[in-house]
């Protein structure tokens, strides 16, 4: 899952994308609005952190601007007790909120429930044949068995599933799963592919030669 934090507190912004790589996202950050608009206009994320008050367009207008052609969720982060902020925040199709200061494992939780929403998916367990994968506590169990992944092996698994039955191709695998400061090979996707299918079984996920891949 790929995620742009728009953010002007350097520190804030840093140690944000720093959290959210370790949790095995792809992590775009921009540190003005315009910055910010012009990324999230370009790719598909998974899911953007907007913070409202911000230099060049705030947040208001980013969202405002973005809704006219996209739909990618969005997590505002407002000022304490502006409650006036939340309630436009929603009117102005924000999709969840949280209020400075926050708990970064309820950051965490609020974005993994917003990306399964938009997935069309109210449950945080996808179970396929005999293998499960819990989207909250980011597990994955083969015939009940735990399977030690890496954060970019489930980040895989996780996208796959979330689109089970569809050929995912290699090009919207590489926008989601790597970010921008990524320089990885192209090979690599076939890397984390083989990883898996020895550690999942080798039938776990389906190579549509020339398209990309599924899991069924
Ligand atoms: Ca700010």
């Amino acid at each position: 899952m790929r995620v742009l934090v728009i953010e002007d507190e350097a520190d804030l912004l840093a140690s944000l994308a720093k959290a959210l790589r370790e949790e095995g996202y792809a992590v775009d950050t921009a540190a003005d609005g315009e910055e910010g608009l012009y990324k999230a206009q370009s790719w598909d994320y998974d899911a953007l952190v907007l913070d409202v008050m911000l230099p060049r367009l705030d947040g208001w207008r980013v969202l405002e601007r973005l809704r006219q052609s996209k739909k990618t969720p969005v997590l505002m982060l407002t000022a304490r007790d502006a409650a006036r902020d939340r309630v436009r925040g929603l009117d102005s199709g924000a999709d969840d909120y949280m209020v400075k200061p926050f708990d970064l494992d309820e950051l965490f939780a609020r974005l993994r429930a917003l990306i399964r929403r938009a997935a069309g998916r109210s449950n945080s367990l996808i179970a396929i044949g005999a293998l499960a994968i819990d989207t909250a506590a980011r597990r994955v169990t083969c015939g009940g068995h735990p399977i030690a992944l890496t954060a970019r092996e489930y980040a895989l698994v996780e996208f796959l599933a979330l689109h089970r039955g569809e050929v995912v191709t290699r090009s919207i695998l590489y926008e989601h799963l790597f970010d921008e400061d990524d320089n990885t090979l192209s090979n690599l996707l076939d890397v984390h592919v083989s990883n898996l299918r020895k550690k999942l079984g080798s039938g776990s996920i389906t190579t549509h030669r020339g398209h990309g891949y599924s899991i069924e």
